[in-house]
């Protein structure tokens, strides 16, 4: 496990099939001023590396800030991994929801049906670490939606069964909905992104760590 790296994966950010740019989910405020997901998730996805680097444990980001686009696109994520898929120990996408209800919220987890025990250990890591440090004073910021195990072709069972077919175990992070506004106050608020990308680093880490033991 120490040669390999966690691959942090900025969600959307890249050039769609339609050749326009992917910024995921999307929130107008009302003074016109658009959130997108691909910003946020970037945004949380530096706190996971930073929080790598502090735990001392390889890790890189697939997504920088700056990127082109067309070195962002779905078709290349799944090339970066198959490429360097005995390097990886875990690919980890971050990405923000949303729904047509504003009234769906929370966090959950989604990766491949097929996948072997590895991707549930990781999926499990993060969300003990999820639930426990996105709370203030016992409240939490999150309701947790649970741990997904994806089987069909919607725009989760597509994202994750392609993921695993990498041939890497990976996990795909629905940190809160940016579709509601208790979720969005938190997923935009500088604090509390860094709570959030602490605690998703947090349990990489300890999923990391366990690989480690003799
Ligand atoms: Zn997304």
């Amino acid at each position: 496990m120490t040669d390999k790296f966690v691959l942090i994966d900025a969600g959307h950010g890249g050039l769609n099939k339609a050749g326009r740019f992917d910024y995921g989910a999307c929130h107008m405020n009302p003074g016109g001023t658009a959130i997108r997901e691909a910003d946020k998730a970037l945004a949380i996805s530096y706190v996971v590396y930073e929080f790598m680097n502090y735990m001392g444990i390889q890790a890189r980001m697939f997504r920088h800030r700056g990127d082109h686009p067309k070195l962002c696109t779905n078709a290349r994520r799944l090339a970066y991994a198959r490429d360097n898929a005995d390097w990886i120990s875990a690919w980890v996408s971050i990405h923000l929801n949303s729904h047509k209800s504003p009234n769906a919220h929370g966090a959950e987890i989604f990766h491949w049906h097929k996948a072997d025990a590895e991707e549930l250990q990781i999926a499990e890591y993060i969300r003990n670490e999820y639930v426990l440090l996105t709370d203030i004073d016992g409240i939490p910021m999150f309701k947790w939606r649970g741990i997904k195990t994806v089987t069909s072709h919607d725009r989760w069972g597509d994202m994750a069964r392609a993921y695993h077919k990498a041939g890497v175990p990976a996990v795909l992070v629905e940190t809160g909905f940016l579709s509601n506004k208790r979720d969005r106050y938190y997923l935009t608020n500088p604090t509390y992104i860094q709570a959030i990308g602490e605690a998703i680093g947090l349990g990489i880490a300890k999923y990391v760590k366990s690989k480690e033991k003799p």
